[in-house]
């Protein structure tokens, strides 16, 4: 079996035993999990040095009951069509989840992207960007991709550019495509947003303190140690606002090897060090580990798997020592791995949700490409004055005079940072409190992997009720 297969095996695995817990049309059910669309093409590439090389590429819609479809593209070696088929189911139940309107969707390209010039990259992805629009597979209304492992802002930038050249009359064209640059029409706060919702969700997940108390925990962020793998975008900044939030984070795990320290490191410094020696090997005051994979079974309370799918095995399921695990990847935990760390009392804060601030913020620049309007230009200076005018009001009527840096924290109209910012914790929050929900209804013992399905399950299957297509 390739490891797409059982990749998809194991989000089908995931969506039966869920499924199984509803009481929704059995029909209804197997088209909820069929993938709708998937394309596969390939194209040549003339590389650097004259040769000629063939790509191959893919691009799936799971799900069409809302649009657009909406997931990203990762560039590896090792991508194939039924890895974007699991990525894209995983996206119609992640939307769902977080309520965020859209299909799911996921593409690829089979490419190995540190072997390719800047110049490579940009034919392959705007050639990329060529074929999905030949196709009637993107565009704000139809299918909008996004980064995922192994692309960010620029590739983004090439597809949006690519777009808007052959779709000169598209007024939204810059919805076609999310992550982009903010000069480029994207959304300040969304390179750092998978990382910032996960943290949002730990912490809320954190502070309840009956769950704490039955894993042994006290309730609150404060003091928990934790372990991340992968210090890319999604576990550097993961570990960053984890680390910002009063947790403390004992270990980092990358390629080469892990950094662990009892005491605590500090992400930005570890980022740092690594980028200046190329290595997270001997990083001052911690202990380096040269075999990564071990990092993860390491002493800690919560676990925050950030870089691959499939890391947390059969094999060192029964080790990990951990109380919680942050599911930062798509797919980290294998369906063998899941049932012994229920079985242990683990709390799996599962991908569907933790890692969900990517694409709420995705939503959120989706929105202002649509509007033509940067978040709170229009309101921001009127707030800050009828704040203003209050202020001075409660001054007057106190007698007392508040300090300039007290009085501008007070009067300070939102940027549009700040209301990203809000409307992600206010989603990770909401959805966590939901899929809690849900799983009080179900019976006892039951996961928040199934649980987090079953919301999106339900909600899915309301709209296909609702259109009267299953009664
Ligand atoms: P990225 O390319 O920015 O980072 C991945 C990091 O993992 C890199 O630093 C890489 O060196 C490291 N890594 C690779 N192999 C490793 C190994 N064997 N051990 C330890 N570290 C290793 O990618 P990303 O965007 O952070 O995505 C990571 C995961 O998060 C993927 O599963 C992706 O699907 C998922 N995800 C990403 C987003 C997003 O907004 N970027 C959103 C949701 C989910």
């Amino acid at each position: 079996m390739s490891q797409g297969a059982s990749f998809l095996a194991q989000v089908e695995q995931s969506f039966d035993r869920a499924a199984a817990l509803t009481t929704h049309d059995p029909s209804l059910l197997t088209h909820i999990r069929e993938c709708a669309s998937v394309v596969r093409f390939s194209f040549p590439l003339r590389r650097d040095d004259g040769r000629l090389e063939t790509i191959h590429a893919w691009r799936a819609e799971h799900s069409l009951h809302k649009l657009p479809t909406k997931g990203g593209i990762r560039y590896a070696d090792n991508v194939d069509a039924e890895e974007v088929m699991a990525l894209a189911a995983l996206m119609t139940y992640k939307c769902a989840v977080v309520n965020v309107p859209f299909g799911g969707g996921k593409g690829g390209i089979r490419i190995a992207r540190e072997k390719y010039s800047q110049g490579e990259l940009e034919r392959i992805t705007r050639r990329y960007a060529f074929e999905l629009v030949r196709k009637n597979f993107i565009g704000p209304g139809i299918d909008v991709p996004a980064p995922d492992f192994g692309t960010g802002p620029k590739e983004m930038s090439w597809i949006a550019d690519t777009y808007a050249q052959i779709r000169t009359d598209d007024l939204n064209a810059l919805g076609c495509v999310t992550g982009k640059p903010v000069s480029l029409g994207g959304i300040r706060g969304r390179a750092e947003a998978t990382g910032r919702g996960l943290f949002f969700g730990v912490r809320e997940a954190c502070s309840v303190a009956a769950d704490m108390k039955a894993l042994g925990l006290t309730p609150g962020l404060a003091g928990k140690r934790v372990i991340v793998q992968g210090l890319g975008n999604v576990g550097y900044h993961a570990a960053k606002f984890l680390h910002e939030g009063g947790a403390v984070v004992v270990g980092i795990a990358e390629r080469e090897g892990a950094a662990y320290a009892k005491d605590g490191l500090d992400p930005e410094a570890v980022w740092n060090h690594r980028k200046a020696t190329r290595s997270i090997l001997n990083y001052p005051g911690a202990t380096s580990m040269a075999e990564s994979p071990k990092a993860l079974e390491m002493e800690c309370d919560i676990l925050v798997p950030a870089a691959l799918e499939r890391v947390l095995t059969a094999d060192n399921a029964p080790r990990i020592r951990a109380k919680v695990i942050a599911e930062g990847a798509n797919g980290p935990t294998t369906e063998e791995a899941d049932a012994v760390l229920n079985q242990r009392g683990v709390l799996i804060l599962p991908d569907l949700f933790i890692n969900a601030g990517g694409v709420t913020v995705s939503y959120f620049e989706w929105l202002k490409n649509l509007s033509h309007v940067r978040f709170g230009r229009m309101e921001k200076r009127f707030d800050e004055a009828q704040a203003n005018r209050m202020m001075r009001g409660m001054e007057r009527l106190t007698g007392r005079s508040l300090g300039t840096e007290e009085f501008d924290a007070v009067t300070r109209g939102a940027d549009e940072v700040d209301l990203v910012n809000s409307g992600l914790e206010e989603t990770m929050v909401q959805a966590y409190h939901d899929i809690r929900e849900t799983r009080q209804r179900l019976p006892a013992g039951t996961d928040l992997r199934t649980a987090a399905m079953v919301t999106s399950i339900d909600k899915i299957a309301m709209i296909y009720s609702e259109m009267g297509i299953f009664p």
